[in-house]
């Protein structure tokens, strides 16, 4: 970084091939933080062939778990170790503030912690194949992984990838977003100093188009785990149809917030707000799609508005900020076309939709929490992701409608539902088709339990037991012990 190597490959910090650089930028005032390498297929090669061969050479893949599980639990204390300063390279670079960036990296140690304890368990089972055989199914890592993450929780998203992945026993090559590297450059000084042979773990830097590309599009990986945009994780899939790799896509949501009559309304405000406003609704479960019973509707929207307009916005690192900037620059403009794209299509704003006036959030990339009502299912700004400080408000009559609208969108990620009835909760929740369901609850996950996406949220899950399953090939060894002619053939 600023003339430090910022790529790692078998082992070593080292520059692109290129020399070419990319200025991180501060979301907060769009100053350069720092410059670091900007890889291209060159350097993705000669980290996917390191990868290679760690993996080949067997000593980690196929040595005891036990070692990587250490490897493992050593970074899960070094990250509680480094926490504040991981913290604030992860609030400089993303914008989001540094409670949420602590909060982070608890749950970035959370996942290796849990890795580290499913290492080496499971490690196989015997099935029962009669008296003449003996049969057991063990569990082998897949090989050399391409690992591609988000800028929203860059260091979070790619923990997901990497614990699971070491804990099978693969290999890696990691690429966070070309404009959040600063966290996971950090994490991956922890694994070489929690140790492991060289090539077992590699990291470049750089855009999608280029770099990640290459990473999917080689021909040593055998599988590609992304998290990202939907358009995104299309062209990755395609991509990878060409090799058959093993794809794990986490992609966008549009996740429905259902308010029911009976919800205890100022508990369900209050989440309301935290579902649609956290990190500036730069979050793949956002609640922004908010479906309130009609008896409630006018009352929620206009408490809804009072408290978001009472949002403070400001510097990530600013202990009174309850929200930060945009992540860029351009995604700041893509996010205020959807506000004029909702106005266009008769959204009713109620609030926000503009910068705020304070003259010292100017040259940041700022937008006020924004609440449109009025809105109807058809709208682009109820079916989109906008990723964004942006919640739109749908009204229902019905339970069978509210799930019915909640049910409508191409996404499944996340939903929930606000009711003090627990038959109606346990009803609705079985009848979403989302990969996550909270009731009375919005945002919790564990490392214990599933992640993923049903319909176009993506394919595979993270976390629990499912997201080390993604890391490892199931094999069958069947054992004839009593072997003689078979005479299927009698000649
Ligand atoms: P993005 O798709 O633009 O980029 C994600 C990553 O993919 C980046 O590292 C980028 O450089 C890379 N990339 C871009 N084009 C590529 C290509 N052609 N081939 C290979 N790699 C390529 O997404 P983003 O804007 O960084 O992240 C926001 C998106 O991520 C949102 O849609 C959000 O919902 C989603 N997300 C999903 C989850 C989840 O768990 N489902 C979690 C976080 C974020």
């Amino acid at each position: 970084m600023s003339g430090v190597p910022s790529l790692y490959v078998d082992g070593r910090w080292t520059a692109s091939q290129n020399g070419r650089e990319r200025e991180v930028i501060n979301p907060f005032d769009a100053s350069v933080l720092t410059t670091v390498d900007e890889a291209d297929e060159t350097d993705v090669d000669r980290a996917v062939r390191a990868a290679r061969r760690a993996f080949d050479d067997g000593d980690w893949a196929f040595g005891p778990s036990k070692r990587r599980a250490e490897v493992l639990r050593a970074v899960a204390g070094m990250l509680q170790r480094d926490k504040e300063a991981i913290a604030r390279a992860e609030t400089l670079d993303t914008g989001k503030t540094i409670a949420e960036a602590r909060i982070d990296v608890d749950d970035v140690t959370a996942a290796f912690s849990y890795y580290a304890d499913m290492t080496g368990k499971d490690a196989g089972r015997n099935v029962d194949a009669g008296p003449d055989a003996v049969s057991r199914v063990v569990y082998e890592p897949v090989g050399v992984c391409s690992l591609i993450a988000p800028w929203n929780y860059p260091l979070l998203q790619a923990s997901w990838k990497v614990a699971p992945a070491l804990a099978a026993g693969n290999t890696f090559v990691l690429k966070p977003s070309e404009i959040t590297p600063l966290s996971t450059i950090r994490m991956v000084e922890l694994l070489e100093e929690a140790g492991g042979p060289p090539g077992v773990v590699n990291l470049v830097l750089g855009d999608g188009a280029t770099v990640g590309a290459a990473m999917v599009s080689h021909p040593e990986v055998d599988l590609v785990s992304f998290t990202g945009g939907l358009l995104t994780g299309r062209k990755i899939m395609a991509s990878a149809a060409e090799g058959v790799k093993k794809v794990a896509l986490e992609l966008g949501g549009k996740n429905p917030n259902v308010v029911c009559a009976d919800a205890d309304f100022e508990t369900a405000v209050d989440y309301a707000l935290a579902a649609a406003f956290l990190d500036s609704g730069q979050v793949c479960s956002a609640g922004s799609r908010l479906i309130v019973a009609d008896e409630l509707h006018d009352r929620f929207v206009a408490e809804l508005a009072d408290r978001a307009e009472r949002i403070r916005v400001g510097d990530g690192l600013d202990p009174d900020s309850e929200t930060g900037p945009l992540v860029s620059a351009e995604h700041l403009a893509k996010v205020e076309k959807y506000v004029e794209i909702a106005r266009g299509e008769g959204a009713r704003l109620v609030t926000g939709g503009r910068r705020p006036d304070d003259p010292k959030l100017a040259s940041g990339f700022f937008l006020l929490p924004t609440v449109f009502a009025d809105c109807e299912r058809g709208m682009r700004v109820v079916q989109e992701e906008v990723f964004g400080p942006v919640v739109t408000v749908e009204r229902f009559r019905t339970e069978d409608e509210a799930v019915e609208l909640a049910n409508d969108t191409r996404y499944g990620l996340t939903g929930a539902v606000w009711t003090n009835d627990a038959s109606r909760a346990q009803r609705m929740a079985n009848r979403l088709r989302h990969g996550t369901i909270w009731i009375n609850d919005f945002h919790p996950y564990l490392p214990q339990a599933e992640w993923g996406g049903f319909g176009q949220s993506g394919v595979g899950r993270e976390l629990g037991p499912s997201g080390l399953d993604e890391y490892r090939e199931a094999k069958h060894i069947y054992q004839n012990i009593r072997p003689e002619p078979m005479r299927w053939f009698r000649g």
